[in-house]
C-alpha cells in the first residue's frame, strides 16, 4: 500500500499525474491531458503503464486516451461520459466501485457538478485523492453540467475526508483563485496563504497538491455558508459564491 506519485505540468495549466503501486510496479495515469508528455514522462521513469484513470470526459482529461492506449495497451477506466470524446472506457466505474492498481485500493467517489459523471479516485490507505476538476487549491470547478446542489454535495464528500489527505487537483489556477478568495473573505489564514501562493507562483513553483485541511480552512467555496450568512441554505450560499467567481474580473 505504497503509492508513488509523479506530477508534471503540461498543456497551458494542467497537471499530469503518474502513479505507481510499489508492491507490484503497476502504474496508471490520472487523466490524459497530453499523450506525448505522458509517454515521455513514463519513458523517463521507466514505468510500465497498466491503467488510465479518467476523472471526467473533458478533452484536457480524456483527449489522450486513444493515443496512450495504442502505445501501451493499458486498460481505460472512467465514467461512462468519457465515450463523448471517442471510445467508451474499457471499464465504466461509478460511485462506490473499487479500482485495484496492484495492491493499491482506489475508491471511486461520485463528485459530479463540473460535469455529470465526474469522479474522484481516493486511496484511503495512502491518504491521497485525485479530484480532477472538482476541488482546486482555493477553488472549485465551474458548473458546466451540474447544479450548485450537486457540486456542494460533491465538495462536502471531499471535505469530510481526513484533513491530512493530499489533494491532487488537475490545474494550476491557484493565483487567480486567491485573488477572488481575497475579494470575498477577510480571514487572516486566507491572507497568509494567498501571500505564500503569490510568492510561490512568482518563483515558478507549483501550488498543487494541497490538503483537505488547508482547503477547509481557506477555500471560499467550502467556506461559502460562513461567507454568506444571509443565505440559509448551504448549497445556495455555495451557488452564490460560485456565481460571483464566474463574473469576477480580477
Ligand atoms: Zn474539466
Ligand atoms: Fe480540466
Amino acid at each position: 500500500m505504497t503509492l508513488t506519485v509523479h506530477q508534471f505540468a503540461c498543456l497551458s495549466d494542467n497537471y499530469g499525474f503518474l502513479i505507481r503501486d510499489e508492491a507490484t510496479g503497476q502504474a496508471a495515469c490520472i487523466d490524459t491531458p497530453d499523450a506525448e508528455a505522458i509517454l515521455r514522462e513514463l519513458a523517463g521513469l521507466g514505468w510500465t503503464l497498466t491503467h488510465i484513470l479518467n476523472t471526467h470526459w473533458h478533452p484536457d482529461h480524456a483527449g489522450g486516451n486513444a493515443a496512450i492506449k495504442a502505445a501501451t495497451g493499458c486498460e481505460v477506466v472512467g465514467p461512462a461520459e468519457v465515450e463523448r470524446i471517442g471510445a467508451a472506457p474499457d471499464r465504466i466505474v461509478t460511485d462506490g466501485d473499487i479500482v485495484m492498481l496492484g495492491e493499491t485500493r482506489l475508491e471511486v467517489m461520485d463528485t459530479g457538478g463540473h460535469t455529470l459523471g465526474h469522479i474522484t479516485y481516493y486511496d484511503a490507505a495512502d491518504r491521497m485523492a485525485f479530484v480532477g476538476d472538482t476541488l482546486f487549491a482555493l477553488g472549485c470547478g465551474r458548473l458546466f453540467e451540474g447544479t450548485p446542489q450537486q457540486m456542494w454535495t460533491s465538495l462536502q464528500r471531499l471535505a469530510v475526508l481526513p484533513e491530512d489527505v493530499t489533494v491532487y487537483c488537475a490545474h494550476e489556477y491557484t493565483a487567480a483563485n486567491a485573488r477572488f478568495a481575497l475579494s470575498v473573505d477577510a480571514d487572516p489564514a486566507l491572507k497568509a496563504r494567498a501571500e505564500q501562493i503569490f510568492a510561490a507562483r512568482k518563483r515558478g513553483d507549483w501550488t498543487v497538491p494541497t490538503t483537505i485541511g488547508l482547503e477547509k480552512a481557506t477555500n471560499p467555496f467550502l467556506r461559502a455558508p460562513l461567507l454568506r450568512p444571509d443565505i440559509a441554505d448551504p448549497a445556495e450560499a455555495f451557488g452564490a459564491v460560485r456565481a460571483a467567481k464566474d463574473s469576477f474580473q480580477g
